[in-house]
């Protein structure tokens, strides 16, 4: 049993993020396997050097011991740019010249613009491009992102599932996010597409992160296939939620593992309020 930690380092660890590490470090443990450590700092206006080291001495602190050396997605751009290149060769992806403000109008304009869990979806307006009107915006310079076409991605796969611990077996949608962005405008990948390589780079048998991801999982399932990588088992775990029924998130300081530890709590203390 591979399992893995994934923390973006664009602030300090909280109890969220602390959840979910123990969590995969613990089934690994229990197992015999291993747990890896993972970077996802393609975010690079939001990532700040410092917390590279604080999440590792917050990890340590709490006695969670990764195999290996973590990897960081920002060392593997080419390697996101081939697979690109891969589901281009299919044509199930296409660059997308919008701006968000264009994005926003057109899906004023539609009025009943299709939604999913994450609000809007693309409303598709770079999809009815001709591969000419493609070609000249590229080699004219115009910045684009590439976007997964769901339509064609879903044709190529055809119906598709994967194995979740508490869901059971689910059936994908491969529209459930619409056409999401595979590689941003400013880097040769996105959050859908890294996380899909790495998990196979990886060998991760067991993908364990929060309930909020499960949507994104309907598009990891169609790359896994497209890219013909394996399918990992899920583990969609609860999120902690603060006093008002929110999920953390970064702004929640008085819960980082850090202020917890400079409260004088133990990492017992801090893992049995996990529990
Ligand atoms: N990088 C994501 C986060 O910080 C984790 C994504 C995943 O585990 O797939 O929440």
């Amino acid at each position: 049993m591979l399992t893995r930690f994934a923390p973006s380092p664009t602030g300090l660890l909280h109890l969220g993020h602390a959840y979910a590490a123990v969590y995969a470090y613990d089934m690994a443990e229990e197992n015999g396997g291993r747990f890896y450590l993972r970077f996802e700092d393609i975010d690079t206006t939001r990532i700040r050097s410092e917390f590279y080291l604080a999440i590792e001495q917050d990890l340590a602190w709490l006695g969670v011991q990764w195999d290996g050396t973590p990897i960081r997605q920002t060392d593997r751009l080419p390697i996101y740019q081939e697979a690109l290149e891969e589901l281009r060769s299919l044509g199930v992806i296409y660059p997308c010249f919008c701006t968000r403000r264009e994005i926003q109008k057109e899906i004023e304009v539609m009025g009943n613009a299709p939604h999913g869990p994450e609000g809007a979806h693309y409303p598709g307006t770079c999809r009815a491009l001709t591969s000419s009107e493609r070609e000249d915006r590229i080699n004219a310079g115009d910045t684009h992102c590439w976007r997964l076409d769901t339509r064609l991605a879903a044709k190529q796969t055809g119906s598709l599932v994967f194995e979740d611990e508490f869901e059971g077996q689910v059936v994908v949608d491969a529209h459930l996010l619409g056409d999401v962005v595979l590689a941003r405008k400013d880097i040769t990948t996105s959050y859908h597409l890294a996380v899909v390589i790495d998990d196979a780079f990886q060998k991760i048998t067991d993908v364990t992160r929060g309930a909020d991801l499960l949507a994104s999982t309907h598009v990891h399932r169609t790359l896994q296939k497209l890219l013909a990588l394996p399918a990992p088992h899920y583990h969609h775990h609860r999120l902690i939620l603060d006093t008002h029924g929110k999920r953390l998130a970064k702004r929640n300081d008085a819960l980082t593992i850090r202020s917890l530890r400079e409260l004088g709590k133990s990492p017992t203390e801090v893992i049995d309020m996990l529990a």
